[in-house]
């Protein structure tokens, strides 16, 4: 408290000899010896006028504040006890777990549709804001652990002092740095997903699957195919995106949440090394002329058994609240990602790569050592001919069984792979 009053002094005084200089602009219009020095150097040039306006900065960051906490108070509906009881529960659960002294409040507000949350304050006052699209996920049908993943990031966010508010006068002042400014932000999300993960590491998968594929679609996206591609795009506008973004880009960010052993990347991205299933496809930063023919493709995916067989068709895409579905969520969103059995890939050694002669071969005319897609038939049987229990069409398999059967003390998602090379093992360009 002594900080405190000692900083509400020192901006009492701030304000006062501001003010008072602002009040001597106007009213000595021409001051003379030393004072009219001073005159030129406050009044000259744009770097100390816009210094001379900095003041200004805190208040109307003040009222902002104080404004969007008054849209809240006005329009959005507020979790208490008896209106939307689960999602506040998760509220105070989270001011609990990470030693807030007060209850923050929490709002449900009509995004337009989109998929957010932000956590504010005005004073010393703190509220969290879910938007209803993203809110709509933690019913009990859904995925409440995607929603306690979303609230305790927020909360994470007041715990770790983000939202103060000369934390925010200074934030707002850096994020005009370029390159600084978002990576700082970036560094700060990073922390609000660990509070996430300390409180929901369940609800990791269905958290990058609601931010990345929508609040139906989330339930299907593989978080592991997800994370590897943090892994293996590279290159230099890859990067301007990520150097760009206030927030880190998805994949980073599930890599981040899935491999608890490292920090997340602020500006450069994960080694090749930290995937963890094998490459299928090839990466945007490689040359078209590695990309499959669409012969190639058509084949390889005709050799493969549909992914879950006997599954409803409305499986395939959205899952919807009270439907019973027979593949449970996990099996599917923390799938291996790779469609072809490893076991059966080609050996490192394969012979390299020669253009095919005719600009659209058939399948396996012109094998290409780099590309999955081209395996020989003979080492790549048709599925269920040599059945590898590895194999992701399998039922899960052994090294990537689904949540919960094999915990890892690292990790909720199972033991990393073995270190066997990468299907194709295509080297990185
Ligand atoms: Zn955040």
């Amino acid at each position: 408290m002594p900080l405190l009053w000692l900083s509400v002094v020192l901006m009492v005084v701030g304000y006062a000899a501001w003010v008072a200089t602002i009040a001597w602009l106007v009213a000595v219009p021409e001051p003379t010896g030393d004072a009219a020095s001073l005159r030129a150097f406050l009044l000259m040039g744009p770097g100390n006028q816009f210094l001379m306006l900095l003041p200004l900065l805190p208040f109307i960051l003040w009222v902002a504040r104080a404004l969007l906490y008054a849209r809240m108070r006005a329009s959005g509906v507020q979790m208490t006890p008896t209106q939307f009881p689960e999602g506040y529960r998760m509220v105070v659960e989270a001011a609990q777990r990470f030693g807030l002294r007060r209850v923050p409040d929490a709002y449900v507000v009509s995004g337009g549709g989109e998929i957010n949350a932000f956590a504010s304050g005005h004073g010393f006052r703190r509220f969290v804001a879910i938007n209803s699209d993203l809110f709509e996920v933690g019913g009990s049908t859904r995925d409440p652990e995607a929603l306690r993943f979303v609230i305790n990031h927020e909360v994470g966010h007041i715990a770790a002092g983000h939202v103060s508010f000369w934390r925010g006068v200074a934030t707002n002042l850096i994020m005009s740095v370029p390159l600084l400014g978002p990576a700082l932000s970036r560094a700060q999300e990073y922390t609000a997903d660990n509070h996430g993960y300390d409180a929901a590491p369940q609800g990791v998968a269905g958290a990058i699957g609601l931010l990345a594929g929508g609040k139906y679609l989330g339930a299907q996206v593989n978080l592991h195919a997800m994370a590897d591609r943090a892994a293996w795009e590279t290159g230099l506008w890859l990067h301007l995106v990520v150097w760009r973004a206030s927030h880190p880009v998805l994949t980073w960010r599930a890599h981040a949440l899935r491999d608890r052993r490292l920090p997340g990347r602020i500006m450069v991205k994960p080694s090749p090394a930290t995937a963890w299933f094998p490459r299928f496809h090839p990466t945007g930063s490689q040359p078209s002329t590695t990309w499959p023919y669409p012969a190639q493709v058509l084949e390889a995916m005709n050799r493969l058994e549909p992914r879950y067989t006997g599954a409803a068709a409305e499986e395939q895409f959205g899952r919807y609240p009270g439907v019973s579905y027979s593949v449970s969520r996990d099996e599917i969103r923390l799938a291996d990602p790779t469609p072809v059995p490893r076991r059966l890939a080609p050996p490192r050694t394969a012979p390299p790569y020669a253009a095919p002669s005719s600009a659209n071969p058939p399948y396996g005319s012109a094998p290409d050592a780099r590309s999955p897609y081209a395996a020989p038939s003979s080492t790549n049987p048709p599925y269920g001919s040599a059945p590898d229990a590895r194999s992701p069409y399998a039922a899960p398999s052994s090294t990537n069984p689904p949540y919960g059967s094999a915990p890892d003390a690292r990790s909720p998602y199972g033991p990393m792979p073995d270190t066997e090379p990468p299907y194709g093992s295509m080297p990185e360009q």
